[in-house]
């Protein structure tokens, strides 16, 4: 059985301390700060990343301690393992392969395991590329977040289109087995044109997987800050109205499936059997444990499941346990996170698996909010599986408002 056949037939359902781990490896620095970028990352010299390596392993090495402490059950077969941030190809080798030793300390990184390395293009030594190969990364995931020159530099990314498609090229030739881009609709001066020129070379150049989000505007990014105030800095005034950026949003839903990425998330698509087998494990409530900064866990506890994160400060981050925000995932909240992350899914969720999940009367709740839904247009039921239609997709935020209200009740 191919690794996305594996995934297709999980639920959102209740997570199981006999699941496979997930294991979350943040990396906070990044050679410039992008200008949309809302992150908890920066620009880091090199006392401050060995100074924070050190921290990341002391945490791993201290893991099962902290998840007694939090109350979970803490898995020890990894099946997959993502290195993010942040920038984390900026390592030196020998940063990594502290960070690796460190979980193989803690942990059975089993050997069919996804290990994913996320880099920028144009930010990956050639030793470091080695160094990570050996230890056992097998996909790397690139913040290219556009092919056109000019939408890249307006919000401070290094790269232009031709070092994007070097780097792809030179991945794949180094024997990556995996390569997948991060796009971003909605950037300063994108136009349907200049979209589907991103989604033509993202989609013949021989990545495996892409991600394609809608950019953000909100007060954690300094783009954000500038359109909200209505200002021309950082490019402001070419950031394409929220309409726009939804059709362009829209286009690459219509457009990726063409060329052979079928979308089985809100924002991701993959070629054949190239789904993301870490990112899945979120959305079907499956356990992981993150460490370093702003990284999120949720492991199988006694009543259900426990979530826990970490500080999204540098200052704030050291692995202490006292800093760490938990919250206890009771069956309430575990229906509300099936509903509201097996949605995100083109699989959709069954509504069989949720009656023989959760007690009668919680389900209830939901279905008569999800027969509103399906009646506008928002979501539909085909095999007695709900999901979202494409315009659903658009205002996934209310429609899960509208379902999750109902589950509260
Ligand atoms: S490279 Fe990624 S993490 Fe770093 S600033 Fe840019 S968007 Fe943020």
């Amino acid at each position: 059985m191919g690794r996305g056949r594996l995934h297709e037939t999980m639920e959102a359902v209740p997570t199981s301390a006999n699941s496979m781990l997930g294991v979350y490896v943040s990396v906070p620095f990044c050679r410039a700060k992008c200008s949309f970028c809302n992150f908890a990352s920066g620009v880091g010299n090199g006392a401050a990343m060995e100074r924070y390596i050190e921290q990341l392993c002391a945490e791993i090495d201290a893991a099962s301690v902290t998840a007694e402490r939090i109350g979970a059950t803490l898995p020890r077969e990894v099946e997959s393992v993502y290195l993010g941030g942040g920038t984390p190809s900026l390592l030196e080798p020998a940063q990594l392969r502290r960070v690796f030793a460190a979980l193989g300390r803690n942990f059975d990184i089993r050997r069919d395991a996804e290990i994913t390395l996320e880099a920028a293009p144009g930010q990956i030594a050639d030793p470091v590329l080695v160094e990570a190969q050996r230890l056992g990364v097998n996909r790397i995931s690139l913040g290219v977040q556009s092919f056109v020159d000019r939408e890249s530099a307006s919000v401070g990314r290094l790269h232009t289109e031709r070092e994007c498609v070097a780097e792809i090229v030179r991945l794949r030739a180094a024997g990556v087995d995996e390569v997948g881009a991060d796009l971003i609709a909605g950037l300063p001066y994108q136009t349907v044109e200049s979209w589907e020129h991103s989604l033509e070379v993202a989609t013949g150049v021989g990545l495996t997987h892409l991600s394609v989000y809608m950019l953000e505007i909100d007060e954690d990014s300094r783009l954000g800050q500038e359109v909200l105030a209505g200002g021309n800095r950082f490019h402001a005034h070419g950031v394409p109205a929220e309409d726009i950026a939804a059709d362009l949003y829209e286009q690459a839903c219509e457009r990726l499936p063409q060329s052979g990425f079928a979308q089985y998330e809100i924002s991701n698509f993959a070629a054949s059997q190239h789904r993301s087998r870490h990112n899945m494990k979120y959305w079907q409530r499956v356990p992981y444990v993150g460490f370093g900064l702003d990284a999120h866990s949720m492991l199988p506890a006694p009543n259900g499941a426990v979530r826990f994160a970490n500080p999204d400060e540098l200052a704030l981050y050291a692995g202490a346990a006292s800093e760490r925000e938990i919250t206890s995932v009771g069956e309430r909240e575990a229906l509300e996170e099936s509903l509201f992350l097996g949605l995100r899914m083109n699989d959709g969720v069954s509504a069989k698996a949720l009656h023989e999940c959760f007690p009668r009367e919680l389900v209830a709740s939901c279905e008569e909010a999800a027969r509103e839904l399906i009646a506008e247009g928002l979501m539909s039921n085909d095999d007695g599986r709900w999901r979202l239609t494409l315009h659903g997709r658009l205002v996934s935020n209310d429609v899960f408002g509208r379902l999750l209200e109902t589950a509260a009740a």
